[in-house]
């Protein structure tokens, strides 16, 4: 993009910002010019507590439709905007209601506990949502002997039963970034930098995560690269995480783990990279898309998100 079209994209955004008292909440996987003019840049958590402690009139949420329908669910009262209705997400899609009304019936009896990373459908079937920061604490906050239903993400549910000990069903779902990076070109790269330090999602397979030298969500990746005092890490996420850890480390060296298909690009998450400057213009203008739920799944959804929200407030999430 010439830079003389970005800047009239940015002042044109500031301008509407200002015009409709609306902000803007990024995620960490949005490109680095989304997140450099959004009013908050975080995780699902963060995001979701957010979304519900600012006094402005409009929310126009950076990225994916699940996130987008959080905010929406957590603060009705407000015009949330979603700039493309296409930016979904490979793993809320593996869960549909239907089939997973289904699951939870034959599997009577477990509490559910569902990632944040589901339609607001799954989380109005759900008791209790997560997200990668708060996953473990969830679910032992739980009596020890509670049975749990854990969906959609199979990596993160086997992570959390293996840190956990739980009794714990797990959905049969996975993230198309973080499922497909490769253990061989991990490897070689830690060959090619010794002094690497590899870390990744709980979101990847089990090969990938047994090779970490840490694991966590993203922000708890980003904690770690500011804290830790190595200079060079192998990052096995969603690549736009790197904007900020370089931003936060400028002499630190970041290099994305590749995926199994290098031709794929996978280390990418196709869905939120269909947000840019131009669609955030458009929407702010037009105000549309706008996101609506329906107020019986509204509600119900918004029940298991304030449950979670309670836990991590109590436990400084
Ligand atoms: S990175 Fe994976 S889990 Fe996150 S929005 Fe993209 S597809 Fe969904």
């Amino acid at each position: 993009m010439k830079t003389e079209n970005k800047e009239q994209l940015l002042s044109g955004i500031k301008r509407l910002k200002e015009e409709k008292n609306a902000i803007i909440l990024a995620h960490y996987y949005q490109t680095g010019d989304i997140q450099d003019i959004a009013d908050f840049v975080g995780d699902s958590l963060a995001l979701s507590q957010k979304a519900v402690v600012n006094n402005a009139d409009i929310i126009l949420f950076a990225g994916v439709k699940f996130m987008a329908e959080t905010a929406k669910i957590l603060a009705p009262e407000k015009k949330v905007l979603l700039p493309d209705l296409n930016a979904g997400c490979s793993l809320a899609d593996s869960c549909k209601a239907e089939d997973f009304k289904k699951f939870i019936s034959e599997n009577s009896g477990r509490t559910v506990v569902t990632y944040v990373n589901t339609t607001a459908e799954i989380k109005a079937l759900s008791d209790i949502i997560c997200t990668s920061s708060n996953a473990i604490q969830i679910i032992e906050s739980l009596p020890k002997d509670e049975k749990i239903i854990f969906a959609p993400d199979k990596n993160l549910g086997n992570y959390v039963q293996n840190k956990t000990g739980r009794d714990m069903i797990i959905w049969n779902g996975t993230c198309h970034v973080h499922h497909e990076f490769s253990l061989e070109a991990i490897l070689n790269l830690k060959k090619e930098n010794p002094a690497a330090r590899i870390i990744v999602h709980p979101e990847c397979e089990l090969p990938v995560r047994l090779v970490a030298d840490f694991i966590g969500s993203t922000s708890s990746l980003l904690q770690y690269t500011k804290k830790d005092n190595s200079t060079c890490y192998i990052v096995g996420t969603e690549v736009g995480i790197i904007h900020q850890m370089q931003k936060e480390n400028p002499g630190k060296i970041f290099i994305p783990a590749p995926p199994l298909d290098s031709t794929c690009g996978c280390s990418e998450c196709s869905f939120m990279k269909m947000i840019t400057l131009e669609k955030i213009l458009n929407c702010l203008e037009n105000e549309d898309p706008e996101i609506f739920i329906d107020n019986e799944i509204l509600v119900k959804a918004k029940m298991p998100i304030l449950r979670m929200m309670d836990i991590s407030d109590k436990l400084g999430l």
